[in-house]
């Protein structure tokens, strides 16, 4: 199937001149993945420590997941939401047994799930708490990062994300992420929602006090505010629950997954609300061509039996809490700090460390695949089923990169 290999050079200049700027990717070329490794053209082996963002919780080409998505592309791959297919509603039964979500709304890309939510909460606000038409506000945080629209990056506040994509749509506040405080003093009789990270990925792996997301829960239940949790990063195993809310034993009104939700096979998103949230919604009001396609609920199906069944969740926490550790011991001059929760976890450097760039590239040339978030930041995120050799041995690597060049 494959024509023979070019040298990864020659990938790079047609990326370079055909293709849109809009990454700075690692020169890496990589052709084929399993578990929590992946090769590149040259046949050489890299653990994995992004894993695609989270996406690829479940590891690269998970066999069983691989397994449903060949059999449901023989069988069925696309209707529309016109007519009905039969996967879509054993989808919607076991997302609901396993989150305890009473409606489901299905998506493709993470966007799109944030997309849904604002819309579907501003319906909410004008329908059921009464809003004044066109008045709906909703609350976001400073630092957030929600996705590439145009809606979303009107709310960002990274100037990179922002520049001149302009005019945004009107509607939104932005309050410091962390401070419960500071969401009191913002929520106004229009406000229908508040949207947050449980812990901000791509920020740096920023978490909040403790005790936050318990506070925002109850000033949003008291104010009658819809509290919306953007876990499409944090969710589903990444950080050692099956959603980052549990660990302050709160439950959103209204939660957004995506990413691995199809385990890196296929962009696979949804809404997960109460009955009050989506229930708004109105034929006609909202769809997608391919959102709810039999083959993105099979592979989602899939995707979550696996994460449960093999244990991920639980060895997302165990190896994290190993992970964590062992970085927290490498010391040195160029480490501020070492955070993290399950196997979401952040190095930041000082800042005349020379920027984190350098240090991921030099753990590229030993095996190590990461990203710099920010200048300064180096996020960790390995698929979930790493086991405690691989973080040992890798936490020697960074030790050795981290600890070494300063
Ligand atoms: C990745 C991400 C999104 C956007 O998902 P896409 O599939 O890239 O559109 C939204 N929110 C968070 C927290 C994310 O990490």
């Amino acid at each position: 199937m494959n024509s023979s290999p070019r040298p990864p050079e020659d990938y790079i200049a047609v990326e370079y001149e055909l293709g849109a700027h809009n990454y700075k990717p690692l020169d890496v070329v990589l052709t084929r993945g399993e578990g929590v490794w992946v090769w590149d053209v040259e046949g050489n082996r890299y653990l994995d420590c992004l894993a695609a963002y989270s996406a690829v919780n479940q590891g690269h080409c998970h066999p069983k997941i691989l397994e449903t998505m060949m059999h449901q592309a023989k069988r069925l791959t696309l209707t529309s939401r016109a007519f009905r297919n039969d996967q879509l509603a054993p989808f919607y039964e076991e997302v609901a047994e396993l989150t305890g979500a009473h409606k489901i709304l299905p998506m493709n890309s993470g966007a799109e799930a944030v997309e849904s939510a604002v819309k579907a909460v501003r319906k909410w606000g004008y329908e059921v708490k009464g809003v004044p038409p066109g008045q709906a506000e909703i609350i976001v945080a400073a630092n957030n990062f929600h996705g590439r629209t145009l809606g979303i990056v009107g709310f960002s506040t990274d100037p990179v994300a922002r520049h001149n994509f302009g005019p945004f749509a009107p509607g939104f506040v932005v309050i410091p992420f962390g401070d419960s405080e500071a969401l009191r003093q913002a929520i106004t009789p229009n406000t229908v929602a508040f949207l947050v990270e449980p812990i901000q990925g791509e920020a740096g792996v920023i978490i909040p006090p403790d005790g936050y997301l318990r506070e925002i829960r109850d000033i949003c239940h008291e104010h009658g505010v819809t509290l919306i949790l953007d876990e499409i990063q944090t969710g589903l195993g990444r950080t050692g629950k099956l959603f980052a809310e549990e660990y302050e034993d709160v439950e959103a009104d209204v939660t957004l997954v995506g990413k691995a939700l199809s385990g890196g096979f296929y962009p696979v998103s949804a809404v997960l609300s109460n009955q009050e949230i989506l229930g708004v919604l109105r034929p006609g009001e909202h769809g997608s061509t391919f959102g709810g396609n039999p083959l993105a609920c099979a592979v989602a199906r899939t995707a979550l039996k696996v994460l449960v069944e093999e244990g991920m969740i639980d060895n997302a926490r165990e190896m994290g809490d190993r992970f964590q550790a062992l970085l927290e011991g490498i010391g040195g001059d160029a480490i501020v700090d070492v955070r993290g929760r399950g196997l979401m976890i952040a190095i930041e450097l000082h800042a005349e460390a020379g920027g984190a760039r350098r240090y991921t590239e030099a753990l590229k040339d030993r095996g190590i695949l990461c990203k710099e978030t920010h200048t300064n930041t180096i996020r960790f995120a390995p698929p979930l089923v790493i086991t405690a050799d691989q973080v040992d041995w890798a936490a020697s690597e960074i030790a050795a990169v981290v600890g070494g060049i300063s």
